[in-house]
């Protein structure tokens, strides 16, 4: 046996191993392992389902400043790690999360707790102040108010969420953390495009998904109703929410979509489904992503070819920081 014999056979030991403690569905760890080719990348996924990440928050700009809440937290104990890649966020350790979340800049609304994963399709859809904005699956509200501190509380954010306790959740977050240029929708987001043709200069999609990035080896219930038929399911509904942000995105307009979800059905199918239907509409573009680890999309899966193109679509990959996640830009010509 030759080094590189002896060392992938190490790497799938390892990968086996840390795979027999996982306490998810065989079939969900199978399709992982075609998802994720390579093992390497397969150990830092199954990794993140075991371990525990830094704790992420932005700053709100639009009520305080970086260098006050720098300041007050520090001198409460906490040690802030800023995240170069995006403004006025930082990530504490883990063990400072319960402290973190007792403070009263966390109370009033001065900093928003969030998965670092989740400031990256913000910084992709690049809203400005003025612009007419949607963020079409938006509860409980945490890219709502990042999109408003991009757009410095100028222009205009419709937010729509169709689930009566979560929009309740989104309302009272928006006003708590000082959004003023929101407009709230109760309401399905697949009925969106219908309503308002051609509207909005930039678009999120931050859609339900089966939420696979999130599972936690400790925890059941993050897992407990996973399911092929789900994420069939939830791949219908996004297919509908995708068609209708697109038919509400003006000529010229970027939609970001994403999920935090691994399945190719609730992924590359999305966007080859709305490709399918209006591919000499859209380019999808490439963009940087500031992932430190970023795999590209899919082009085929279980015997489904998908357009060249979706492979400009990133794979984030966990990290001490992030958690998995997709995201895709797309621009209507
Ligand atoms: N963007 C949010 C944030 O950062 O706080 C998280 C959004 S979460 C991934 C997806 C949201 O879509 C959930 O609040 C869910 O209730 C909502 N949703 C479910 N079905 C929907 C539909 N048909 N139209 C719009 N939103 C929907």
């Amino acid at each position: 046996m030759d080094d590189a014999d002896q060392q992938s056979g190490d790497a799938s030991d390892s990968e086996n191993s840390i795979r027999a403690r996982l306490p998810f569905p065989a079939e969900f760890l199978d399709r992982l392992s075609e998802i994720i080719s390579d093992s390497h990348d397969l150990q830092q996924v199954y990794r993140s389902f075991v371990e525990p990440k830094c704790v992420s928050f932005r700053v709100n700009t639009l009520v305080t400043d970086v260098t006050t809440v720098c300041n007050s937290l520090a001198d409460q104990g906490l040690t802030l790690t800023p995240i170069p890649w995006c403004e006025a966020a930082f990530q504490v350790p883990f063990s400072q999360r319960s402290l973190l979340l007792q403070t009263s800049e966390f109370d009033h609304g001065h900093i928003y707790v969030q998965t670092a994963s989740s400031f990256l399709p913000v910084l992709a859809l690049n809203a400005l102040p003025g612009e007419t904005v949607l963020d079409l699956a938006a509860a409980p509200g945490g890219k709502t108010i990042h999109l408003a501190q991009c757009m410095r509380n100028e222009g205009v954010l419709s937010a729509v969420e169709p689930v009566r306790n979560r929009f309740f959740k989104l309302m009272a977050n928006l006003k708590r953390h000082g959004v003023q240029i929101a407009k709230t929708y109760q309401t399905d987001g697949r009925t969106v495009g219908r309503k308002t043709p051609e509207r909005f200069d930039k678009i999120l999609l931050d859609a339900p998904c089966s939420s696979e990035s999130r599972f936690r080896a400790d925890d059941a219930d993050s897992y407990a109703y996973w399911s092929e038929r789900k994420i069939r399911e939830q791949s219908r509904k996004q297919k509908g929410l995708i068609r209708s942000a697109f038919q509400s995105l003006r000529p010229g307009g970027t939609l970001v979509y994403c999920t935090c979800s691994f399945a190719p059905e609730e992924n590359e199918a999305v966007l080859a489904d709305l490709l399918k239907h209006h591919g000499d509409q859209i380019q999808v573009q490439d963009f940087t992503c500031p992932a430190p680890h970023v795999l590209p999309g899919l082009t085929h899966w279980r015997g489904r070819d998908w357009p060249a193109e979706i492979q400009y679509a990133k794979r984030v990959l966990p990290s001490h920081e992030l958690d998995s996640f997709f995201l895709c830009k797309l621009v209507k010509l």
